[in-house]
């Protein structure tokens, strides 16, 4: 359910403070430490999911879209835009083994 040793699962446990922006039943929203965007979340399930290649990260995908779609309305970016990025792996980066999603917005981005 949960990993002792991973940062995010400590983040759901309150064992490490994160600027929270939007939490329920099965997904939670805070802000990324090091933000890459004027605007830079991290949407996670509350269930330990080491990332997309894990295959319970399917079971949580409903969750993660909804919110993903909630807090975007109350941020006022579903509108003028947003870009979601996912690491997967070494070659693409994936620093926390917790499935997350980041959310970018706030500006006009650079094109990848
Ligand atoms: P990734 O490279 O996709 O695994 O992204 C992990 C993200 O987590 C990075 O953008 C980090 O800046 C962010 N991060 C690391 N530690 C924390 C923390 N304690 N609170 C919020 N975000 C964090
Ligand atoms: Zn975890």
């Amino acid at each position: 359910m949960l990993d002792q040793d991973c940062l995010f699962c400590k983040i759901i446990q309150k064992k490490i403070p994160a600027e929270l922006v939007f939490e329920d039943d099965q997904t939670l929203v805070f802000k990324d430490i090091y933000p890459k965007a004027s605007i830079h979340l991290l949407v996670i399930p509350k269930k330990h999911v080491s990332g997309v290649t894990d295959p319970h990260s399917l079971v949580e995908i409903n969750a993660i879209w909804s919110t993903i779609n909630k807090v975007t309305e109350k941020l006022a970016i579903k509108d003028k835009g947003f870009r979601l990025v996912i690491n997967s792996g070494h070659d693409g980066r994936q620093e926390v083994n917790h499935l997350h999603f980041h959310i970018l917005a706030g500006e006009r981005l650079k094109v990848l």
